[in-house]
C-alpha cells in the first residue's frame, strides 16, 4: 500500500483488512489478500505497468501458471470501464468467483458486492486477519 501511495498519480483512498486464504488453483502456504481503493490519474494500462513494476519489486517471478508468489497485484474495477486488451480484461473476469476479492471489496465498497455475489463464494474458506499496517517501509 505505501509503494502504490508512492506511485506518481496514485493515492490510496481505502483499504479492507487482510484477509488470510488457502490457495485456489495452486499450492504451498495460504496467502494474505486485500483489497485497496485507489484514487489515480492514471490510464488503465498505465495503473497496470505501476502495479507490475511493484511486483517486480517484491521479487515477483512467474514460473508457471498459479505459481506460488510473493506479492500479485491485480486491478479488479477501473471505475466502470470495461476494457478488453491483449494485457489488460477489466473487470477482473475471475473476481466474481473468489471470495478473497468479493469479502474484502464488500468491507470497502459494499455497494459493489451484493448479497448473492456474497452467497455464490460463501463455499470458500477465509479469515480476517487483522489491519494492514501502513506506514512500514523495507
Ligand atoms: P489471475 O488473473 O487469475 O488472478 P494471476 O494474477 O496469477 O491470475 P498473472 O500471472 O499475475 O496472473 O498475470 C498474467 C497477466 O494477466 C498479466 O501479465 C496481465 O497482462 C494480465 N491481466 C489481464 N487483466 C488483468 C487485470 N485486470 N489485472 C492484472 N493483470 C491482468
Ligand atoms: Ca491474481
Ligand atoms: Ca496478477
Amino acid at each position: 500500500l505505501a509503494a502504490l501511495d508512492a506511485v506518481p498519480g496514485v493515492r490510496v483512498q481505502r483499504a479492507s483488512s487482510l484477509y488470510r486464504t488457502a490457495p485456489v488453483d495452486s499450492s504451498g502456504p495460504d496467502y494474505l489478500n486485500a483489497v485497496a481503493e485507489v484514487a489515480t490519474t492514471l490510464t488503465a494500462p498505465a495503473l497496470l505497468d505501476a502495479l507490475q513494476a511493484i511486483e517486480q519489486a517484491a521479487g515477483r517471478e512467474r514460473p508457471y501458471r498459479n505459481a506460488p508468489r510473493t506479492l500479485d497485484l491485480d486491478l479488479l474495477l477501473y471505475g466502470e470501464a470495461r476494457i478488453h486488451s491483449t494485457r489488460l480484461t477489466v473487470p477482473h473476469p475471475r473476481m466474481g468467483e473468489r471470495a478473497f476479492v468479493q469479502v474484502p471489496l464488500a468491507e470497502i465498497a459494499p455497494q459493489l458486492v451484493s448479497a448473492a455475489a456474497l452467497r455464490a463464494v460463501a463455499g470458500q474458506r477465509i479469515e480476517r486477519a487483522g489491519p494492514i499496517e501502513v506506514g512500514v517501509r523495507p
